[in-house]
């Protein structure tokens, strides 16, 4: 089969490209990445495939969402191993922008109110991340106007953010959040992934066994117990756990009785030697 992807550069090119699709009545999927993409990031494009006539997908590794300067240099970057992969699984259009595009000079972006979900977990533990990601998402909402937006639960907050910024917008776009795809061992993938060294990726898996293990418990002990029993068995793996809590799943508020009426989430951050690792489960 020939496939083919139009990559863009520039928003204006791309912006006109969408709109003679629109007019086609073509639906518009769009899929933000920072690129290194893994099976991961393919899966969020094979179901908006599904999904829409015509998928987007981005790789801009946005600056003003890291607090870490460091980790913004030490980001993986691998463009033309990610342009195959999105081949590969049928990506209509790549848009892969300077940040002369995303932010030029002229720009006036707006400020969200995020109503204290940026303040919590990856927001305490990165100052400034999630105005970074409001800010950057809106941005390439503004360019693309998809349809449907496809997030990975694998960010549970970072889903709830970009689902209260767009509150506050005009934007029409939908979100629709898929799973999150793990290696064998039960390790989320993530682009970080690369950089542990063999021990920590060996060790890395307990992060999903510990969330296994909570979530099977979350009805019979209470929510502290297994909270403290959690952090006490990451640590013993040789993890450095940052956080690890079972919160309600709209409020990101940490909930001490589990609610069945209500579900939850557990939502951890592991540092695994040099690299963060976050992860999540549902309880549902
Ligand atoms: P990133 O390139 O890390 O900004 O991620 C781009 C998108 O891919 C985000 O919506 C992530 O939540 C999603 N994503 C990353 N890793 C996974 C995974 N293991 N499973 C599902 N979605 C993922």
């Amino acid at each position: 089969m020939f496939c083919q992807m139009l990559i863009f550069k520039k928003s204006q090119l791309l912006i006109r490209r969408l709109a003679l699709l629109r007019e086609q009545n073509k639906t518009i999927g769009f899929v933000p990445t920072m690129g290194a993409l893994h099976d991961g990031h393919l899966v969020l494009i094979s179901t908006a495939k599904k999904a829409c006539d015509i998928v987007v997908a981005s790789i801009f590794v946005n600056p003003t969402q890291f607090n870490d300067p460091e980790d913004l240099e030490k980001y993986p970057r691998t463009p033309e191993k990610d342009v195959d992969a999105l081949l590969g699984v049928g990506c209509d259009i790549l848009f892969f922008p300077g940040e002369e595009e995303i932010y030029p000079e002229t720009l006036d972006l707006p400020t969200f109110d995020l109503n204290g979900l940026d303040e919590r977990w990856e927001g305490a533990h990165r100052p400034g991340h999630f105005d970074g990601v409001a800010q950057v998402v809106y941005r390439l909402l503004e360019i693309v106007n998809p349809d449907f937006l496809f997030l990975g639960q694998k960010d549970f907050q970072q889903v709830k953010v970009v689902e209260q910024m767009l509150r506050q917008t005009d934007l029409p776009t939908v979100v629709q959040t898929v799973p999150i795809q793990r290696a064998v061992d039960g390790l989320a993938l993530s682009s970080r992934n690369v950089r542990l060294s063999k021990r920590y990726r060996a060790i890395a898996p307990q992060i999903h066994q510990v969330l296994d293990f909570v979530k099977k418990e979350i009805g019979h002990e209470s929510v502290s117990h297994l909270v403290a029993l959690a952090m006490k068995r990451l640590i013993e793996a040789g993890l450095k756990p940052e956080y690890f809590a079972v919160v309600d799943p709209t409020t990101l508020q940490p909930v001490t009785q589990y609610d069945e009426n209500k579900g939850a989430v557990i939502i951890t951050a592991v540092w695994a030697g040099e690299v963060r690792l976050i992860d999540n489960m549902l309880v549902v």
